[in-house]
């Protein structure tokens, strides 16, 4: 397959979750890769997201299995909560995943480079060491980097990807932003016992989901003790003593230990000038369907072009562009009905369209909601409950979407992925034996039906 005018018929920029299967599955094909990371390999879910992130999140459930342990018979001494442990253990499980990418990737052939890599021209590629390969096609997946927005004192404001590295856990964290990040940290800073406060510029809590999962998480999270504060914005940062003091738009004022701004992410697209490949307001690469940039030989992927930031897409696109480019396949990307969780606590699982999107779009939906205590909790005095929510279509039946607020709602919103893709419908869950007990067979058995049209 090498086009002997090259010294790599891919080489891929970035290796993160995306970059790493694609220049796997091109080297697996038989092309000649390089993959080129100035970090460590694995990006951002690996080592600074999704990965770490259920770590501390698995870590800061266990306040609440405790409690419910006791209800069940178990008493403890002494309960302590080590963060320097939490974070080695976390830290020595993030590297050997990093090397295990890596050497799955030196298996195959890949050469690797641990340096910053930079588009020179359309077959050029310019490391940080001044030395340069020229390769016949251009993988850009370098992912996106944390949002700051302007503000005075914003220096003293920190990431999520900071937020993994600090030596002790803050006693009293305020997180900026009402969405995934805000909404997970905020659960497991709590969940460790320490005071945390969300400040979101807007009225409702993940503003893009179901308009009650919206409405029922913020009343779920407040009665677990976390204080949010809706229209209101932080408009500056100072420093008081040890502390910070953050001055709001309503001329109030509060100090906090740390400030973690979940404030949205940014394309990192700095491996190349602006001029040389085309990308939309929010600095994100265009693509068309291929993954082709505006220089058809480059191509990308991932959180710096797609509006899904999520890992599992850029791993679809990934061995999309993979099979396409190097195994002659024609796959057509299509990617819809993408499962979606927010591990907060109570976690929501959620996949397919919100009411609104459904009533837009069907005109007339059938609605059937549940709301129950979980077995797991009533011996205790925990008031958790689960919420679950069904769309479907009023003529076919078909089902259109989930939502889900409780434990395992993650792992119930993938399965329920399948089957809208398989279009099933109300009859096919009412014909299905439901597993008792457990929280699932609510799905099977709801009756109480809203019907809405447009
Ligand atoms: P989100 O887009 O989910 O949320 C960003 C939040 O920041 C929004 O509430 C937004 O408000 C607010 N915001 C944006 N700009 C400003 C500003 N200038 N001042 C004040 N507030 C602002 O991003 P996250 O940072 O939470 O996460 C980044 C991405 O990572 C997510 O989009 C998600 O795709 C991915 N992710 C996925 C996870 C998962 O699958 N479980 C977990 C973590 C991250 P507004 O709504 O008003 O715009």
């Amino acid at each position: 397959m090498l086009d002997n005018n090259y010294d790599f018929d891919l080489f891929v920029i970035g290796a993160g979750s995306g970059g790493v299967r694609a220049a796997r599955l091109a080297a697996q094909a038989g092309a000649k890769v390089a993959i080129a990371e100035k970090n460590r390999i694995g990006g951002t879910c690996v080592i600074r997201g999704c990965v770490p992130k259920k770590f501390l999140s698995y870590s800061s459930k266990f306040s609440k299995h405790n409690i419910v342990a006791k209800s069940f018979g178990w008493e403890y001494k002494e309960t302590t909560f080590s963060w320097q442990t939490l974070i080695r253990n976390k830290d020595k499980q993030i590297q050997k995943l990093s090397l295990i990418y890596q050497g799955n990737m030196e298996k195959v052939g890949i050469k690797i480079i641990n340096l910053g890599a930079k588009i020179k021209d359309k077959n050029t590629i310019r490391l940080d060491n001044s030395k340069e390969y020229t390769a016949k096609k251009i993988l850009i997946a370098t992912g996106a980097k944390p949002y700051f927005p302007e503000m005075k004192g914003i220096e003293y404001g920190i990431s999520s990807d900071d937020f993994f590295e600090l030596k002790y856990l803050p006693k009293k964290v305020t997180i900026v932003g009402g969405g995934y990040i805000a909404l997970e940290f905020a659960s497991i800073i709590s969940g460790l016992g320490s005071d945390c406060q969300i400040i979101y510029r807007g009225n409702k809590l993940l503003k893009d989901f179901d308009s009650d999962i919206s409405q029922l998480i913020q009343t779920e999270l407040q009665s677990n003790k976390l204080d949010i504060k809706l229209n209101s914005q932080i408009i500056e940062i100072s420093k008081d003593n040890d502390q910070f003091k953050l001055s709001l738009d309503d001329g109030t004022s509060s100090n906090s230990d740390i400030v973690l701004f979940a404030t949205g992410r940014v394309p990192n697209i700095g491996c190349f000038e602006n001029q040389l490949i085309k990308t939309d307001a929010a600095g994100r690469i265009k693509v068309n369907k291929s993954f082709q940039t505006s220089i058809p030989n480059i191509y990308a992927i991932g959180d710096v072009s797609n509006n899904h930031q999520l890992t599992p897409v850029a791993i679809r696109e990934a061995m999309i562009f993979a099979r396409n480019e190097f195994e002659r396949e024609n796959q057509k990307y299509k990617i819809e009905n993408i499962p979606t969780a927010v591990f907060c606590n109570p976690e929501i699982g959620t996949v397919g369209l919100s009411e609104k999107e459904a009533l837009m779009k069907y005109k007339k939906i059938d609605i059937y909601t549940s709301s129950f205590r979980p077995l797991y909790y009533t011996l205790s005095d925990l008031t958790y409950r689960t919420y679950i929510k069904l769309i479907l279509d009023n003529k076919s039946q078909k089902l259109l979407g989930f939502h889900m607020i409780g434990d395992d709602s993650a792992e119930i919103a993938q399965m329920i992925a399948t089957m809208i893709n398989k279009k099933i419908t109300k009859y096919d869950l009412d014909n299905t034996i439901p597993l008792h007990p457990t929280s699932s067979e609510e799905i099977m058995t709801m009756r109480n039906k809203i019907t809405k049209e447009l």
